[in-house]
């Protein structure tokens, strides 16, 4: 079955997107049904790539290989997977990380996270969704995987007409666990937590905060788990506040500073958008601030709001830092891309009337791969900046 694109599209496609929207299409031989595996040519039938196609989707067809000798099969799988995981072990990840990151691992729309032996997975398209149990099968029977659950309780399923869902693709076995990083030990949910459990995308930038935070007083905004509160405090910061809107997220931070033995650490049950402005009202500061807000959008549509709720933290944020000290900001919108990030924090700091300089730029963990040309795999950034 065979994809034909129109004259004059196509060129991103060639170029290494994996994507390819309806009206860039000219033609579909074969009447493929969603899911299938189709053929990509450009107008001069030159072959592009192959991959599953959903026409209920604007995007219709997302490329697997550009070889047209490949088959799409359990083995086609195997082998993605065993480089995907011959990627981190080089770069020195061993017992939990993320194994696929989609689109940055040439496996559109598969998400899978690895904590120690178990592996929780998202199928977010109806072409990879059709594969979620023969991966389950690779993972338990290549990765000696002890159990695979899935959380496929996404909304944009929905764009694929999915339903949500999340179960075990195993036997099951216990979802709630702890898990270590670099010594600092988390109650991992892998059911009921957000996305798959904990953000593993923020490793490196945990790191990254451990200078700005010894014999500090610290702000960790929008916490969630705590997973910056908690390293700021092994780091040897003086006290941390932990805020965050939702009673769970508070209390699941209380119970991993309990199990650290963390005393230095409060938790915060409040909005920011209402308690920043208020604390610099008080004239209330802190040496260092943390700000790992939520995407604050989904989609290009609601970018204009987005950009103001940024701008709004940031700016209540840096009045929030004594002179001298740190704010750590962070966006994980793909949509913020890293000029709009850059502007959107100048914005903020100029209305702040406070001189920033630039400690270090941050980016997505390693195991998050970044596919240059495919632009859709860079989401999360982050900024360390001194407030003067
Ligand atoms: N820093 C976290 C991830 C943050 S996710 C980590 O490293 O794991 C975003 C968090 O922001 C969620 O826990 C959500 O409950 C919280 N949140 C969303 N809107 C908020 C608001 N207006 N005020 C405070 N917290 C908010």
């Amino acid at each position: 079955m065979e994809v034909i694109l129109q004259k004059g599209k196509g060129r991103r496609v060639e170029d290494g997107h994996p994507w390819v929207y309806g009206n860039e299409i000219e033609h579909i031989n074969g009447n493929p049904q969603t899911g299938d595996i189709v053929s990509v040519y450009n107008f001069r039938k030159d072959f592009i790539g192959k991959g599953y196609i959903n026409t209920l989707s604007q995007i219709t067809v997302r490329l697997l290989t550009r070889d047209a000798d490949e088959t799409i099969d359990k083995s086609f799988f195997r082998n993605r997977l065993f480089s995907c995981r011959a990627y981190r072990e080089t770069l020195g990840y061993t017992t939990n990380y993320r194994l696929a990151f989609g689109e940055g691992d040439m496996l559109p729309a598969l998400v899978i996270d690895k904590f120690a032996d178990v592996y929780v997975m998202q199928t977010l398209s109806a072409g990879m969704d059709k594969w979620k149990n023969i991966i389950a099968e690779i993972l338990l029977e290549d990765f000696h995987a002890s159990g695979v659950y899935e959380r496929n309780d996404v909304p944009v399923r929905t764009l694929e007409g999915l339903t949500e869902h999340k179960g075990f693709l195993s036997e099951p076995f216990p979802t709630r666990f702890v898990m270590e990083e670099e010594g600092v030990r988390f109650h991992v949910d892998l059911d009921a937590g957000q996305k798959t459990g904990f953000f593993l995308d923020q490793k490196d930038n945990r790191l990254a905060i451990a200078q700005i935070v010894k014999n500090k007083s610290v702000l960790d905004c929008f916490t969630y788990t705590g997973s910056f509160a908690l390293f700021a405090a092994h780091f040897g910061a003086a006290s941390v506040q932990a805020l965050d809107i939702s009673a769970d997220a508070i209390r699941m931070m209380q119970a991993n500073a309990e199990l650290n033995g963390f005393k230095q650490i409060e938790g915060i049950c409040a909005n920011a958008f209402d308690v920043l402005p208020q604390w610099v009202k008080e004239g209330k500061q802190f040496d260092t601030v943390i700000l790992d807000p939520p995407a604050f959008t989904k989609n290009r549509k609601g970018i204009d709001n987005a950009i103001k709720g940024y701008k709004e933290i940031n700016l209540r944020g840096i009045r929030l830092v004594k002179p001298g000290g740190f704010l750590a900001t962070f966006s994980c919108s793909h949509f913020m891309d890293v000029n709009l990030f850059y502007d959107t924090v100048a914005a903020a700091a100029k209305d702040a009337g406070r001189t920033v300089r630039e400690v270090q730029f941050l980016n997505q963990a390693k195991d998050h791969p970044v596919v240059w040309g495919v632009q859709e795999t860079h989401y999360l950034k982050g900024l360390i900046l001194q407030v003067l």
